[in-house]
């Protein structure tokens, strides 16, 4: 199905099987879930009851508490996946718990969809009722979504005489949106075919390499990189171990050429708008075809610049500018070395 973003996929699902009213279990935000799994501040949080789970004390996903508090409180559906998670997902110990409560299982592989086509991450297509996803993010598509379904397509849905995959189509058009946009699914027609070639494999092998020597350089560094490593493309820091906060830490580096996310993390007292964390990506680096030795510059740039920040307050802070100037150079200079022409083979 073509829904229009990975937002609309999840509503869509959602909204197709359940009530309003409806429980919903999703991972909390600050433990690396997307707004669309139950935020109070989206329409899945206003609509529905979501309850959320967490990572654990050592920030790794801790199945028996997701379980236990499946079966406490009975949610409708779970929904597996997240937006800052550096491990991997085990989407068959997900369905066992949502068989054993009686929930649907929703998996939501935005971020990592290019490593799940590539066989890098476990796929979760037959483990779940229904997999949704974005297409601009490691699909290096279009901005849109997609809704995938696996072997319960045909199941019958709660009312007894449609299909999972009928009450999708119908949840989808004419419920929740009128004319496809076609232009966007001829672009995701082509980013399909891209990552179905053999170099996006090798592309894929290489954003996880990328992740893992970042990840390795950065705690050489002295960086507090959450899990200890990552398995996929994300490397998330407490950055507030290091006397930043993440918006601090954002900006400078963004002065500097070099683009990541604030993010929360775990027990986090910050806003939304400072947050403790920084989350790093390597889709775009390995795209351009940098491999582990560029990860070692790279970290070592991150680190000059988040080395002479001085941060005034929460938000504000001075960066001498010989270290912008210098590192900016830098940064300049690699990329031009690693152009963007499509996936680098
Ligand atoms: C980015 C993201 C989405 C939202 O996708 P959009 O296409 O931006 O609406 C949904 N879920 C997760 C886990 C995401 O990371």
């Amino acid at each position: 199905m073509q829904p229009h973003s990975g937002t609309s996929a999840n509503q869509i699902v959602i909204g197709s099987l359940l009530s309003p009213g409806a429980r919903i279990m999703g991972l909390g935000l600050n433990s690396g879930g997307h707004l669309s799994h139950g935020s109070p501040v989206s329409l899945i949080g206003q609509w529905f009851e979501a309850i959320e789970y967490h990572v654990g004390e050592d920030n790794w996903l801790d199945y028996d508490e997701v379980r236990r508090l499946a079966l406490q409180t009975r949610p409708d559906l779970i929904v597996a996946g997240a937006s800052a998670y550096p491990r991997s997902i085990d989407f068959a110990r997900f369905r066992a718990i949502a068989d054993e409560v009686g929930a649907y299982l929703l998996a939501d592989i935005s971020h990592i969809s290019g490593l799940v086509v590539a066989g890098e991450h476990q796929s979760p297509i037959d483990h779940t009722h229904f997999t949704t996803t974005s297409t601009y993010k490691q699909l290096y598509g279009p901005r849109g979504g997609l809704i995938l379904m696996g072997k319960d397509h045909e199941q019958l849905s709660s009312d007894g005489r449609t299909t999972l995959s009928q009450r999708l189509q119908k949840a989808t058009f004419p419920f929740f949106q009128s004319t496809p946009s076609l232009n966007t699914i001829a672009a995701k027609a082509r980013a399909l075919g891209m990552v179905a070639t053999p170099s996006f494999k090798l592309l894929a092998r290489r954003v996880v390499e990328d992740a893992q020597a970042l990840a390795c350089e950065l705690k050489a560094r002295g960086y507090d990189v959450l899990t200890g490593g990552t398995d996929n493309h994300m490397v998330l820091l407490n950055i507030a171990s290091s006397g930043l906060t993440g918006t601090v830490a954002e900006r400078a580096l963004e002065e500097c050429g070099i683009v990541v996310n604030k993010n929360r993390i775990p027990g986090d007292t910050r806003s939304a708008l400072v947050t403790s964390g920084l989350r790093l990506g390597s889709n775009g680096v390995a795209a351009r075809g940098m491999y582990i030795e560029e990860m070692g510059i790279c970290a070592e740039l991150i680190d000059r610049v988040l080395s002479s920040v001085q941060q005034t307050d929460e938000r504000h802070y001075t960066l001498d500018e010989h270290v912008k100037a210098d590192v900016s150079a830098c940064v300049h200079e690699l990329c031009a070395q690693f152009t963007i022409s499509g996936y680098a083979g």
